[in-house]
């Protein structure tokens, strides 16, 4: 069996969709399959962050050191911060054949899209609006503007939605997984992704035919 090369899969959703906690126990319950992109950040960590497990947090200007030498991926500004996805990571990941996650936002979905063709892009959303607000103020820890910032810019997200490849209702965490896993083995499957097997099986059909192959 040809070793397989990973797929890259963005995640995109709501701020408060549960995008994230879904993520999280994907790759708990499938450690050996997916490996999560961790970005960089010029915002505050929140209560419970940790350098190096949500995020790189960085100055303004670290980070753009990083986007003149060619280091991300894509970066996006988003609510008056930078984020982005260090190039490395992913490409080392990919490479031992681990289909990796990146959890960002619309504009850093597209563009990865637009390099990258082969990209899945999934977006995770509450099963309606109430719940969305409900989620975002229960978390406690944005204020009531930000809040509200969140949301207004959740409405522009909604936008570009129609670029993406699958639609996550989050009304069941387990469920979701379980949905997000099954997108992900089936895509191995696709023909498209497929193209050395194929390859490698035609040619040697066709020393079979010629009878250069018993
Ligand atoms: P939060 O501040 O809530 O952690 O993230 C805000 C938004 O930034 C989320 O939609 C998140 O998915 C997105 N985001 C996180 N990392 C990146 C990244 O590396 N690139 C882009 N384009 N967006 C990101």
């Amino acid at each position: 069996m040809e070793a397989q090369t990973g797929i890259l899969t963005v995640v995109s959703g709501f701020s408060g969709s549960g995008k994230g906690t879904i993520m999280k126990r994907l790759l708990e319950k499938y450690p050996e399959k997916y490996a999560l992109s961790i970005s960089a950040t010029t915002r505050d960590p929140r209560p419970g962050e940790a350098d190096g497990r949500e995020y790189f947090f960085c100055t303004t200007e670290h980070f753009e050191n990083m986007i003149e030498n060619d280091e991300l991926l894509e970066y996006a500004c988003y609510v008056n911060n930078y984020y982005g996805t260090p190039k490395a990571y992913v490409q080392e990941q990919l490479a031992a054949g681990k289909d990796v996650i990146l959890e960002i936002e619309i504009q850093g979905a597209l563009k990865i899209k637009e390099k990258y063709p082969d990209t899945v892009l999934m977006f995770v959303t509450p099963p309606s609006f109430e719940e969305l607000k409900r989620r975002l103020v229960d978390r406690g820890t944005e204020t009531p503007e930000v809040v509200r910032e969140r949301l207004c810019r959740a409405g522009e997200e909604c936008d570009g939605v129609e670029a993406y490849d699958y639609l996550i209702v989050n009304d069941d965490l387990e469920s979701c997984v379980e949905q997000v896993h099954s997108i992900l083995q089936n895509e191995h499957t696709k023909i498209l992704r497929k193209e050395s097997f194929i390859n490698k099986m035609k040619a040697e059909l066709a020393k079979y035919a010629k009878g250069e192959q018993s």
